[in-house]
């Protein structure tokens, strides 16, 4: 048998591969991984991290509104220091990326700096600037590099910036465009708000968000033009041209936006430049997708890819959960414990609109499809807390029932916390509970979650 450097090396050091090749080190594998830039990939660096955090910030500039209704007296308008947040969320990054790469020593994971090529199915070049080309070969080579965004071709296109760019903007923009109704475009048009901006969305289709459920998005639309956020559907933009330093947005139809910047955010593209692949046969799809099988195998035996590069879901906990499932087909897994396989029904997530979206399940028209008969449950309240802050922001619950098996097959949510509380019922849902459970279940008054569990009224059927 042939003998190799490395049982597993690992090419980027984001979620998925830090997980991989950790685990796989705990199971005993003598592990190597590369990463050319600082450890976390984009979760941890321009990601779910510092967007949760820019989040925080922007939902104090409610909290400082809604407190006079509470009887409090603030001294005077509050004000935002960018720099300040910049320079918070920059020191806290600085101490995860300290941290991954601790988790890294910790586990006994060599941890190599520089740009990794495949050169066979079991050799990896690095090349670092100084410490020039180094060969390293492996048993399995797994290929964890992650996504980037994607920007189409368009008049003006140098002079916008992409998700990568927002959280180190060096002058905070009063006036701000968004392009993209998906996640990062409707989390950001939200933040920045929130943080003082002026934020108009321009999204090419009917509503934000497809692919959620179609009440949903009408809710959450409605909810974030509510607070401020300027919305435009069905138009997309013509060029983009620059003022000074400011920007000129032209829409297809003639009208104009003006804007300090603008932000596409039209999707992301798996991250595979310079990796060697076509040259090695690695099979891949119309946008770069690395096509892997239900073990995270790519089309040559060998090498696997798991995360933002094989583009299942873009989801951080997605790529951990591939990862250790991953480790566990090659190393086996941990002792006593049955091997994990990745199961990609019922995954919740969160877009953290303000107000935010939790959802696990079916949507309605989805459960319509699959499981044609169902029951619909919704709700729409005043959250207590707005009895007195005189936000007329409102919360959305619903609940999808199969009418046959009474199982709840879809769960959604729009309003503070939803993240939090979906996390939780994410759990019922997976185990496949039924209404009749949920309704046996006593809500924890007074919250907005409780309505989970006290809904009775069909909506629709
Ligand atoms: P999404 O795919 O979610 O959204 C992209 C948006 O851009 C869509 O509205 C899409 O329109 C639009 N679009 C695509 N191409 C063009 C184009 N050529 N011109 C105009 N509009 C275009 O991608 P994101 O970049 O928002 O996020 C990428 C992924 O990252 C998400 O899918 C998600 O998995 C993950 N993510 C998760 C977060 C979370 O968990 N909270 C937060 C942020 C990201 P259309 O709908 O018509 O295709």
């Amino acid at each position: 048998m042939a003998q190799y450097e490395w049982d597993l090396f690992v090419v980027g050091g984001g979620s998925g591969g830090v997980r991989a090749a950790r685990f796989a080190a705990q199971r005993g594998a003598r592990v190597a991984l590369v990463e050319s830039g600082r450890m976390g990939g984009t979760c941890v660096n321009v990601g779910c991290i510092p967007k949760k955090l820019y989040s925080y910030a922007a939902h104090y500039a409610e909290a400082f509104e809604e407190s006079r209704g509470f009887g409090w007296q603030l001294p005077g308008a509050p004000a935002l220091d960018w720099e300040a947040l910049k320079s918070a969320r920059a020191k806290e990054i600085s101490r995860l990326n300290g941290i991954y790469e601790g988790l890294m020593t910790g586990a006994k994971v060599e941890r190599l700096s520089g740009h990794g090529r495949l050169v066979d199915a079991h050799a990896v070049e690095v090349a670092a600037p100084a410490a020039g080309t180094t060969r390293h070969t492996a048993r399995h080579i797994l290929i964890a590099t992650g996504g980037k965004p994607f920007v189409p071709d368009f008049p003006g296109r140098e002079l916008v910036v992409t998700s990568d760019d927002m959280f180190d903007l060096p002058v905070f923009p009063r006036r701000l465009v968004v392009v993209g109704g998906g996640y990062i475009g409707c989390e950001m048009a939200s933040i920045f708000h929130g943080l003082g901006a002026e934020v108009s969305l321009v999204y090419r289709g009917e509503q934000i968000l497809r692919g959620f459920d179609d009440e949903v998005r009408e809710f959450t639309a409605a909810q974030m033009r509510q607070h401020g956020v300027d919305i435009r559907l069905n138009t997309d933009i013509e060029r983009v041209e620059a003022q000074g330093s400011a920007r000129r947005v032209h829409l297809k139809g003639g009208t104009t936006l003006e804007a300090d910047v603008v932000l596409y955010a039209t999707g992301r593209v798996p991250h595979v430049e310079g990796l060697g692949l076509s040259a090695l046969g690695v099979r891949t799809g119309w946008n770069g997708a690395i096509q892997v099988d239900d073990n995270f195998a790519t089309s040559v035996p060998g090498v696997y890819a798991l995360g933002d590069v094989v583009g299942r879901l873009e989801l951080t906990p997605v790529a951990l959960a591939e990862a250790m499932a991953l480790v566990d087909h090659l190393f086996g897994p941990a002792p006593g414990a049955t091997p994990r396989r990745m199961d990609y029904d019922n995954i919740p997530t969160a877009v953290f609109t303000h107000p935010p979206i939790g959802t696990v399940g079916l949507t309605e028209a989805r459960a319509r499809e699959c499981h044609g008969a169902i029951r619909v449950y919704r709700s729409d309240f005043k959250p207590l807390r707005h009895t007195l802050s005189g936000s007329a922001e409102r919360t959305l619950v619903k609940l999808i029932v199969d009418d046959a098996s009474d199982a709840v097959v879809g769960l959604h949510m729009v309003g503070p916390d939803a993240g939090e509380i979906v996390q939780g019922f994410a759990v019922a849902v997976r185990c496949g509970l039924t209404k009749a459970q949920f309704d046996a279940t006593i809500g924890i008054h007074p919250t907005s979650a409780e309505e989970f569990v006290t809904l009775r009224q069909v909506t629709r059927t």
